[in-house]
């Protein structure tokens, strides 16, 4: 079996940890290519540290998450808060693609509370398809097969609430998981505990940092995720997971059948 190329793309350093990095750690650990793309360079998420400090703090910050997680990992240069679906944006997003060659592309639902998550979202839309029309973007070569492009999970209800379509268990990878959002100390530790007023409820130590981190950003198994986990695990090994990741399957990309999905997502039914 060849290796897949995979890319999330996240309007932050730490999106797709969040979202997608126990995902992301499995496809590595089988041998498969792993990029993670920020779309901005996160110079808006702290209330003391200024720009260029941020900048500098978060980008070890994502060095020290791609090696636990063993991906690649790339920041681009759009301030935080700022970033706009511009032909720039799209046309690097293109090229991006495809020089990954990517098999799946996942990123955020449109409808978010961020401007930022919402644009990411708009950009990898309007790269879907383009990726396969040579006369854009001439520097990067088109993609012979439009990738499958996926959404993250979130809790947006309008106008149409998150479909788990596929369900990935990451029991094995979650302390990984973990330890990547750990890395980004800036981030969970000081930023949004600060702008979610709740500075006052985190620890010191560094264990019960870890705990603290697992409690507030453990995402629940719904439902509907678990019943995505029967369809592609069996009942029997899904009723035994614990930790998931969920994906929608966007309509811009591939339209994959039962046997591409497990194509690319080698995983599911082996946990
Ligand atoms: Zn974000």
């Amino acid at each position: 079996m060849s290796a897949l190329n995979i890319i999330l793309i996240g309007a932050h350093p730490d999106d797709c940890e969040l979202f997608g990095g126990g995902t992301a750690a499995l496809f590595s650990r089988m041998g498969h290519r792993v990029k993670f793309i920020s779309m901005t360079d996160g110079s808006a998420g702290h209330h003391q540290l200024t720009g260029t400090e941020l900048v500098e703090r978060r980008s070890l910050e994502t060095i020290a998450a791609a090696d636990i997680l063993g991906i690649s990992y790339e920041i681009l240069g759009n301030p935080d808060g700022q970033l706009m679906p511009t032909l720039e944006n799209r046309h690097l997003m293109i090229q991006r693609i495809r020089e990954w060659e990517a098999d799946v592309v996942i990123s955020h639902r449109p409808n978010d509370y961020h401007p930022d998550h919402r644009y990411t979202s708009q950009i990898v839309q309007d790269a879907a398809y383009m990726v396969m029309v040579p006369h854009v973007v001439r520097q990067a070569a088109p993609l012979t097969k439009n990738p499958l492009f996926l959404y993250f999970r979130d809790r947006f209800q309008k106008p149409t609430p998150f479909s788990p379509d596929i369900a990935v268990a990451i029991d094995e990878v979650y302390e990984q998981k973990m330890q990547a959002l750990h890395a980004h100390g800036s981030q969970f530790y000081e930023w949004l505990p600060w702008i979610e007023r709740q500075a006052h409820t985190l620890p010191e130590d560094t264990q019960a940092r870890i705990a603290w981190l697992k409690a507030k950003w453990t995402f629940p198994l719904t439902p509907l995720i678990r019943h995505s986990l029967q369809r592609w695990y069996g009942p029997e090994q899904a009723a035994q997971v614990q930790q998931a990741e969920a994906f929608e399957i966007g309509e811009y990309g591939l339209q994959p059948d039962e046997s591409e999905i497990r194509r690319l997502f080698p995983m599911l039914g082996l946990s």
